[in-house]
């Protein structure tokens, strides 16, 4: 057989463009190129690419169905697995999972599943638009109520799943709106905030309620939901604290963590200030830091809120960093400048109390630490200064302890992280827990799986199985 090496390309609006502007990046597959690239899967009987994807997607079927241009099949091989295949073939770390294992990846690209992914899942939200897609089936309502805590995507999958079995489920939100970091998080133009309100509708049409503005552990305790006749409480309230780095002058003005920056650009919607009344800084030098998928996401939002010079600032170098191959590939492109082997030490306030620069102090990488990553360790007498009127703090975030601090019994780690059996059980009878609450800050399908899980346990707990 002579199949293309190559992966087949995906247009993208141009760097000088999109830095300007707050719309998508890549622009999707036409039918004729997702057929293209389908047709360069090898559908092998030992098909990796299924145990590469946390969920375990029937790739090589969904993406025979796209070769046979039988789209609507396609669509419902990956909806068995997953609920939310045109945020995850958007932003799942595909060439860690399912691409990683491809055998394609031997001889050349690894087929880009991810973006066949995507493309039947805008052509279902397509069909969506125009009335022609039936909500799925359910079995009969047993009148049993669940509350999700959370409406990220590990809250939402258990309660699409939950749904299916017939079970009243309501997911208490402690926003406005549904989504979790898809939605505060994951800026517009990787994921357009249209397309996850699109998703998340089906499950309103599935029949389950959302209650936002509520938060759990102070609107309403655990032990309250259970009072108000819920037989089981599933717990996906995320990873949401941000962390900071403890250096003088992080309390300075124009200091922000990126959880901070990024929910006033994409929730409140700061980059249409004033049209939107949420005011932003709109700096001219910021330093972002931290080498993750949140950092390039603050990073490039800065740089399209006119910023002149955003300095990426990273203690390691470019192979440590943590995020997506594509996202830095982006951010390169996209002009912003890339600060490696450098770690802040403080920050430097004009009279007014703003921040002014920032003094970094340059690193070298040692043994491997215990996240098998090279130990990144200061060079004596290396302190640098740049100039800067904003800095982002971009270090990782760890659970919000309200939920553990008003439960009783409710078992944490040493991070804050609920502690949970293998069946998603916590410490506590009757309350589940997954996603990033359980695992700290993960991915959008790690998260969803767990939500699935928690599904399939909360089932057999209240039919005593468990
Ligand atoms: P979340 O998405 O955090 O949702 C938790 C929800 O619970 C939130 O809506 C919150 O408001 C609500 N909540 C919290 N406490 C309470 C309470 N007490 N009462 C009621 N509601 C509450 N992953 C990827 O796979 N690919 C990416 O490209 C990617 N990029 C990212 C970029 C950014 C900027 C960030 C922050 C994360 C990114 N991630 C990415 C990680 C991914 O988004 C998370 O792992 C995932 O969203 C976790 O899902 P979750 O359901 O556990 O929690
Ligand atoms: Fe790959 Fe993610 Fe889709 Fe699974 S959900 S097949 S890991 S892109
Ligand atoms: Fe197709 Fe790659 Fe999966 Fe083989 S491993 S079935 S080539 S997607």
């Amino acid at each position: 057989m002579n199949v293309n090496k190559k992966l087949t390309p995906m247009k993208e609006q141009e760097p000088h463009e999109r830095r300007n502007n707050f719309f998508e990046v890549p622009l999707g597959y036409t039918k004729e190129e997702a057929i293209l690239e389908a047709s360069r899967c090898l559908q092998c009987p030992t098909h990796p690419c299924i145990e590469g994807c946390p969920v375990h997607i029937n790739i090589p079927a969904f993406i025979k169905a796209i070769k046979e241009e039988k789209f609507d099949l396609a669509i419902d091989i990956i909806h068995e697995s997953n609920l939310l295949p045109a945020v995850t073939g958007r932003v799942c770390p595909q060439e860690e999972q399912c691409q990683a294992v491809c055998v394609m990846g031997k001889v050349g690209d690894p087929v880009g599943i991810g973006r066949l992914e995507r493309f039947v899942a805008d052509l279902d939200l397509e069909k969506r638009r125009k009335g022609e897609v039936t909500v799925p089936k359910k079995e009969k309502d047993n009148g049993i109520k669940v509350a999700i805590v959370g409406s990220g995507p590990a809250g939402l999958s258990c309660a699409a799943d939950l749904s299916r079995m017939g079970y009243d489920v309501t997911i208490f939100e402690a926003f406005h709106v549904a989504g979790g970091v898809l939605v505060y998080g994951i800026p517009e133009f990787r994921l357009p905030k249209a397309i996850v309100e699109e998703e998340i509708s089906m499950l309103s049409k599935m029949g389950v309620k959302f209650v936002f503005d509520f938060l759990v552990g102070r609107t309403r305790t655990i032990q309250g939901l259970f009072d108000d006749g819920f037989k089981a409480v599933f717990l996906g309230t995320g990873a949401g604290l941000p962390q900071f780095m403890h250096i003088p002058g992080e309390n300075l003005g124009g200091i922000y963590s990126a959880n901070e920056f990024l929910t006033r650009v994409n929730l409140m919607k700061a980059y249409k200030f004033p049209e939107f009344d949420t005011p932003i800084k709109r700096a001219k030098r910021v330093a972002v830091i931290g080498g993750g998928n949140v950092a390039m996401d603050a990073a490039r939002t800065a740089l399209r809120l006119g910023a002149e010079h955003v300095y990426l600032i990273y203690r390691r170098s470019r192979e440590e960093m943590p995020a997506r191959a594509e996202e830095i590939v982006h951010a390169e492109e996209e002009g912003i400048e890339f600060v490696l082997l450098s770690n802040p030490v403080r920050y430097i306030g004009d009279e007014k109390g703003f921040v002014k620069q920032v003094e970094c102090i340059k690193m070298q990488l040692g043994e491997p630490d215990s996240s098998g990553r090279r130990r990144p360790i200061p060079i004596e007498g290396s302190e640098f200064t740049i100039d800067i009127d904003e800095a982002i703090v971009a270090i990782g975030t760890t659970p919000n302890p309200i939920i553990a601090k008003t439960t009783e019994g409710l078992k944490v780690g040493r991070h804050g992280e609920i502690l949970v059996d293998e069946n998603l059980q916590t410490s506590v009878k009757g309350v589940f827990a997954g996603g990033d609450i359980v695992t700290g800050a993960a991915t959008v399908i790690t998260a969803m799986g767990a939500g699935r899980l928690a599904a399939k346990s909360i089932d057999r707990f209240i039919k005593g199985e468990i």
